[in-house]
C-alpha cells in the first residue's frame, strides 16, 4: 500500500513524506496509537516507500519490482515481527521453523540480520509490533541494533503506549503519535472490504478509535435495558440483563493480544455506552430536559471504566445516577 492510501493519519503521513523527500527519516521510528488505528498499515506503507526504486514525493510508486514484492508481502528486505492480531505460534511451531521461540526469532532475525547486507540493495526495514511486549532477551537483541544502526537499515516499531516501552528503546527512536480513527473512517474501511454500508456504519458506531473488533458482527447489545437504566432509573433486573449479555470467554482476537476477561468486559461496556450516547443524542433537541445530563453521565462512566472500575458497578451507577437526577428535579 502507498502512504497516500493510508486512512485516518494525514498529518503523520505528510510529515513522513517530507522527511523522506529530504532524506531525513530517522533510523528508528516508534508509532504509538490505539488498537486498530492503522499502526501496522502505516509501517508497511512506509517500508514500501523507503525501499521503492522510483519514489514519488516521498511516497512509493506502487509499480516497481520492489513495490510489487512489498504489496504481495514477499519483500525479502522487509522483515516483520509477529502481530498481536494473529495467534502466537506454539513452542512446537517455533521449533519446526528452527527457533527456540519468539525471543530467539527476534534476536536472530532482527538483532543479527540487521547487520547483514540487504538482499535487493536499497536497504532493509524491520517492523516490530507491540515492542512494549518484547521479552527482555528479545528487547536487548533489538537494542544492540538500535544503538549502532547499520547503514540503510530502518526500524519501525509499534506500540499502544510508548510509556510501556523500555526507556532505552524509546530514547533511541523518534515517536509518532497516531490518531484514533473516527467512525466514518472505520466505516469506509469496512465498506472497502465488502461489508454493506448500513452494517459497516452500525459496527463503526461502536468502534473504539480503531477497526479492531469491527470485522465480525456485533454481539447482541442489551440496548433496551441500557436505555431504561439511563432514562427510568435503577432496576436490578435491567442490570442483570446487561451483565448476562457480557461475553463469558475471551474472544480469540483479544486472547492473542493478551487481554483478560475483565479487560474485555470493560471494552464491551465502553462500546455499549458509546452506542447509548448515539441513541440518546437522537433525543436532542427535544422536550426532555434531562437528556444532556444523561449524556454527561455516560461520558463520566466511560472514564470510570478506564480507571478499572468494574463494569457491573458502572452499569448500576448508570441507573442510580438517573434516579438521583430525577429526585433532584
Ligand atoms: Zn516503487
Amino acid at each position: 500500500m502507498r502512504l497516500s492510501e493510508v486512512r485516518g493519519q494525514p498529518s503523520t503521513v505528510l510529515l513522513l513524506r517530507r522527511l523522506a523527500i529530504r532524506g531525513r527519516l530517522p533510523s528508528a521510528l516508534l508509532f504509538e496509537g490505539p488498537p486498530g488505528c492503522g499502526r501496522r498499515t502505516l509501517a508497511l506503507a512506509l517500508a514500501q516507500a523507503i525501499l521503492c526504486e522510483h519514489p514519488v514525493e516521498g511516497d512509493s510508486c506502487g509499480e516497481c519490482a520492489s513495490c510489487r514484492l512489498a504489496e504481495q508481502g514477499d519483500h525479502p528486505d522487509i522483515v516483520q515481527s509477529h502481530h498481536d492480531s494473529q495467534p502466537l505460534p506454539t513452542a512446537d511451531e517455533w521449533r519446526k521453523r528452527g527457533y527456540d521461540g519468539y525471543s530467539d526469532w527476534i534476536r536472530r532475525e532482527i538483532g543479527e540480520q540487521a547487520f547483514v547486507s540487504t538482499l535487493l540493495g536499497r536497504g532493509r526495514v524491520f517492523i516490530i509490533h507491540s515492542v512494549d511486549r518484547l521479552h527482555p532477551a528479545a528487547a536487548n537483541g533489538l537494542l544492540k541494533a538500535l544503538e549502532e544502526p547499520p547503514a540503510g537499515v530502518r526500524f519501525l516499531l509499534t506500540t499502544e503506549q510508548s510509556a510501556a516501552v523500555m526507556s532505552t528503546i524509546r530514547s533511541r527512536s523518534q515517536r509518532y503519535r497516531l490518531q484514533p480513527l473516527d467512525g466514518d473512517t472505520v466505516a469506509a474501511l469496512l465498506i472497502r472490504h465488502g461489508i454493506p454500508s448500513s452494517e459497516a456504519h452500525r459496527r463503526a458506531g461502536a468502534s473504539d478509535g480503531g477497526h479492531r473488533g469491527c470485522w465480525s458482527p456485533l454481539p447482541a447489545v442489551p440496548l433496551t435495558a441500557l436505555r431504561r437504566l439511563a432514562t427510568e432509573g435503577f432496576r436490578s433486573e435491567w442490570v442483570a440483563e446487561c451483565v448476562a449479555a457480557l461475553p463469558t470467554i475471551v474472544p480469540p482476537e483479544a486472547d492473542a493480544a493478551g487481554q483478560s476477561l475483565a479487560a474485555v468486559h470493560r471494552q464491551v461496556v465502553r462500546r455499549w455506552l458509546r452506542m447509548l450516547v448515539r441513541e440518546l443524542r437522537q433525543d436532542l433537541p427535544g422536550p426532555d430536559p434531562l437528556v444532556p445530563e444523561r449524556l454527561l453521565r455516560c461520558q463520566a462512566l466511560e472514564r470510570d471504566l478506564q480507571l478499572n472500575i468494574q463494569p457491573r458497578l458502572v452499569l448500576e451507577a448508570l441507573g442510580v445516577g438517573t434516579l438521583e437526577a430525577q429526585l433532584r428535579r
